[in-house]
């Protein structure tokens, strides 16, 4: 099964943090041991793990990312967002994530983000829970 989290983005560039929802997702999957695939189907967004304790550390990425791939350059591409193609490139569209006792196992100010880089949209994010339901913890 593969589990769909519907994100209403609000600018043209923004990380949303969408950890809890995920969360959620791997509670509601019964699976204590294993692991979590988290996919987006957008060729002009992406997902990254960094920090969501200081909101600034986003808005330096969005920064960076913003001076490397400026919106005008040479571009081919006639849809006027190449830029957010770029940038959905660099950041890529999957990540894989552990789970242990039910939770994801993340580093202390880790969090998972999708990267809008041309919004606002509406967008999707796949998830995919594969392992033990309800471990034995029996050894
Ligand atoms: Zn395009």
């Amino acid at each position: 099964m593969i589990y769909s989290i519907d994100i209403r983005t609000s600018q043209r560039s923004e990380f949303v943090d969408i950890t809890a929802r995920i969360e959620k997702v791997v509670k509601e999957s019964r699976v204590s041991e294993g692991v979590c695939y988290v996919f987006t189907p957008h060729t002009t967004a992406g997902l990254t793990i960094n920090e969501n304790a200081d909101p600034s550390v986003k808005k330096d990425i969005i920064n960076i990312l913003n001076i490397l791939v400026p919106k005008k350059g040479n571009y081919h591409h006639s849809e006027g967002n190449s830029d957010a193609h770029v940038k959905s490139s660099i950041m890529g569209g999957e990540k894989t994530v552990f789970i242990e006792n039910s939770r994801l196992r993340l580093g202390t100010w880790q969090g998972i983000f999708l990267c809008e880089f041309d919004g606002p949209r509406k967008r999707e994010v796949w998830v995919k829970i594969q392992g033990e339901q309800n471990a034995s913890k029996n050894l």
